[in-house]
């Protein structure tokens, strides 16, 4: 029997990539930490180069009719003043969704694949794959070890040694409201904070907050977002947001995420690599991240399935997907920067220059973020 591949990770990349694997019959086993895949997270926009992903896989219609449909998304003042207004229409669309709906979406049918409850300890390369030994003890050879494990990493770990995430300077907080909000997603800049509400259903509005902040200490448990939190930063917040806001109960789960970037000089190595935020982690300014693990999963799965040699088609992947990624990642900074600006003149002046620029020329530096080439 051939060896499988082995996905470190049940979240959005490592289950499309055994989406895209299993479908094209080979044979993979996914293992995730979790003791089980529970309906955690907040929302989530997936913008058309996600959407394609996801088309390709044969889940788009389910992730389409889960989530909702996005026209457009709008940047505003913190009083609600329009700045900038970008229309997904030309790009295949996008939609809003809860985070726990896209992974149950992109889990079904891999349920015999799945090994919950467990991680890696081991890697040992081999002259043709590697073996692992898992933390239930087991060894077992497999064709390539894929890391799909998210910020943290321990593939990562286990390649390259420990890498330190960079931290961006800002913290988030995200919950779901159940009440509906602005039809299509909204985000208000403040002076060094930022609040944004995305609708993922028809009476259900994603919210997030970025606010700068010194970085947790990076060892022990992190004390959960707190609503309390959220309101007393979304005070200097006007349109929408006090009418969305109110539908919070004092019980709502709230997350809260400082916000880190990974950037590696490589991903792979012989019959391993990274994908997704493991490989790249980058800021959530252009709700991009889960579109690239997306993006990486379909990539990656073509080069598996065209290549022999199981290195070789792992380096191709990398090659193919490096100078993208790394420019959505510098972009996504760049936004970052400007959008958590302290200063207040400099605020005007940035506020200014949304205003001036054209519509058309923001709807073209966006359509080069969605389309993607996904052949190679
Ligand atoms: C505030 C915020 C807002 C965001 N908004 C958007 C958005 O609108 N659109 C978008 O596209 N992206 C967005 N993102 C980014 C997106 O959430 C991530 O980029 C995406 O989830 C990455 O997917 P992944 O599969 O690489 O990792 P993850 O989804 O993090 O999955 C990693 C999985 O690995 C598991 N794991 C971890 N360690 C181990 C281990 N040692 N062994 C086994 N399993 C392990 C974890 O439990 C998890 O299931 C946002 C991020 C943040 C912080």
């Amino acid at each position: 029997m051939t060896a499988p591949v082995l996905i470190v990770g049940a979240g959005i990349g490592g289950l499309a990539l055994a989406q895209a694997l299993t479908r094209q019959g080979v044979p993979v086993r996914v293992i995730e930490k979790a003791e089980a895949l529970r309906p955690v997270g907040a929302g989530l926009i997936l913008a058309g180069n996600a959407l394609r992903v996801l088309d390709r896989l044969g889940l788009g219609e389910a992730v389409r009719a889960a989530g909702h449909p996005l026209s457009g998304a709008q940047l505003t003042t913190a009083a609600g003043r329009p700045l900038q207004t970008l229309s997904y229409a030309a790009s295949g669309g996008a939609v809003g969704l809860h985070r726990a709906a896209l992974q149950g979406i992109l889990s079904q049918g891999l349920e015999a694949q799945l090994l919950m409850g467990t991680t890696l300890r081991a890697l040992h390369p081999q002259r043709a794959g590697v073996e692992v030994t898992l933390s239930d003890g087991t060894v077992q050879r497999c064709r390539a070890v894929v890391g799909a494990d998210g910020l943290h990493s321990s593939v990562r770990a286990l390649l390259f040694g420990a890498v330190v995430p960079r931290y961006a300077g800002y913290t988030s907080w995200r919950f779901v409201v159940p009440r509906p909000g602005p039809a299509q997603a909204t985000e208000l800049w403040g002076l060094g904070c930022r609040l944004g509400l995305v609708p993922i259903g028809p009476a259900q509005t994603y919210g997030y907050l970025t606010v700068n902040a010194p970085e947790q200490p990076p060892q022990g448990a992190k004390p959960p977002g707190t609503v309390a939190e959220v309101l007393a930063h979304a005070a200097p917040f006007g349109g929408p947001v006090p009418g969305v806001l109110a539908g919070l109960g004092a019980d709502t789960p709230v997350i809260r995420t400082d916000i880190h970037e990974i950037r590696l000089r490589r991903w792979s190595q012989g019959s391993v690599t990274l994908l997704g935020d493991a490989a790249h982690a980058m800021t959530p300014n252009l709700g991009q991240g889960a579109a690239m693990a997306l993006e990486d999963a379909w990539v990656l799965s073509q080069q598996m399935l065209t290549a022999n040699d199981v290195p070789a088609a792992l380096a191709r992947y990398e090659a193919l997907r490096r100078p993208r990624v790394e420019a959505v990642q510098r972009q996504s900074r760049l936004v970052g920067q400007a959008g958590q600006l302290e200063d207040s003149a400099l605020r005007a002046l940035r506020d200014l220059a949304m205003r001036l620029t054209p519509a058309a020329a923001a709807q073209r530096s966006s359509q080069g973020l969605f389309s993607v080439n996904l052949d190679g």
